[in-house]
């Protein structure tokens, strides 16, 4: 079952500059589906429009970004939901938290530094549900944690009193609380070294396995998406440029950014070294002409220079936009 749909959405940031207002084209022209019951990464250097894509399918739109075209509807088991039409108390009341809920880079940004984890637990659930019986409320959040293998007193602690680790296990235990449809998982696991990333990893897989939800996995991190993703969809300069189940994109994947992204992978036992990609990502404000990828790709025609490639199906899944794969349907 499809849960989300998200069809030509371009989001722009308007700039001013002394006087001269400018559109940043952060996501341009991105058509997706997140299917119920799968783990969906989105992987790309910075600035490729990644955290402006999860800014619009989570509602938490502010200017100078808005949406200019395109559409983004979920298909909640509560309902149906248009972004565009949605109710700024709909959205606060029903949707985030209980619908769409965030796993964050940095877990202190949603747990209060100085309030103990519990009352972070006491804010969410009373905005969303209100709490008519405290004993009935700790004993739910206690056997929450404990579900997700935290040790209950956790609920006790100050933030600063719990590893990074710990903590990151907290904020999954805080987007988990209400079993929503959608987690958006954003560097989840980033700032964490690479023991607790992996039992981290492992808890958001568990957690999808059994709420049979679906989690949205945004990192850089090609590595991560190979352990963890579903189907991966690869950005660059705002755009959507290949898409297809882990199990095709990394053992053949069809456009030359994502060849590189894969290639540049650590194997073990290969001791060749590997190569950067020359140049930077493109300033979105004003992209390059034809495809975005041409100033850095080393297979560049003279048609990439002017034409927009089309995103053409590859069978299996895959999809990819690259002038390279012609014959492939479009
Ligand atoms: Fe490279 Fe051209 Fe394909 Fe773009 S369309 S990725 S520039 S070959």
């Amino acid at each position: 079952m499809t849960l989300l749909n998200v069809e030509n959405l371009k989001a722009y940031y308007k700039t001013e500059m002394y006087g001269i207002s400018r559109l940043v084209k952060a996501v341009d022209d991105v058509s997706l589906t997140l299917e119920s019951n799968e783990i969906y990464g989105v992987a790309g250097e910075s600035s490729c429009g990644k955290t402006t894509l999860i800014k619009v399918l989570s509602g938490t739109i502010k200017p100078p970004l808005k949406v200019h075209e395109g559409s983004v509807k979920y298909h909640f088991k509560s309902g149906e939901t248009d972004m565009a039409e949605v109710s700024a108390e709909k959205l606060r009341k029903n949707i985030r938290w209980k619908e769409i809920s965030y796993v964050m880079q940095g877990s202190m940004s949603v747990l209060n530094p100085v309030r103990r984890v519990v009352k972070t637990f006491e804010d969410i659930i009373s905005t969303h549900e209100g709490i008519k019986n405290r004993g009935e409320f700790l004993e739910r959040i206690r056997e929450h944690v404990k579900k997700l293998g935290l040790p209950p007193d956790v609920l006790g602690s100050y933030p600063h009193e719990l590893s990074g680790g710990m903590r990151q296990r907290v904020a999954i235990a805080l987007a988990t609380v209400f079993h929503p449809s959608l987690i958006i998982a954003d560097e989840p696991t980033t700032a964490l070294d690479v023991v607790v990333q992996r039992g981290v990893l492992q808890l958001l897989k568990e957690i999808q396995a059994e709420s049979q939800n679906t989690v949205l996995l945004v990192t850089h991190d090609m590595a991560v998406h190979a352990n963890v993703a579903d189907r991966v969809g690869i950005m660059y300069a705002g755009r959507l440029v290949e898409e297809a189940p882990s199990r095709i994109i990394f053992k053949k994947p069809e456009h030359p950014y994502t060849k590189h992204l894969i290639s540049s992978l650590p194997v073990i036992g290969d001791k060749s070294g590997k190569s950067g990609l020359e140049g930077t990502p493109p300033n979105l404000a004003n992209p390059p002409q034809g495809c975005r990828f041409h100033p850095r790709c080393p297979l560049a025609k003279e048609i990439c220079k002017t034409e927009v490639p089309v995103m053409r199906d590859l069978g299996g899944g895959q999809r990819a936009a690259c002038h390279l794969l012609e014959g492939a349907r479009q």
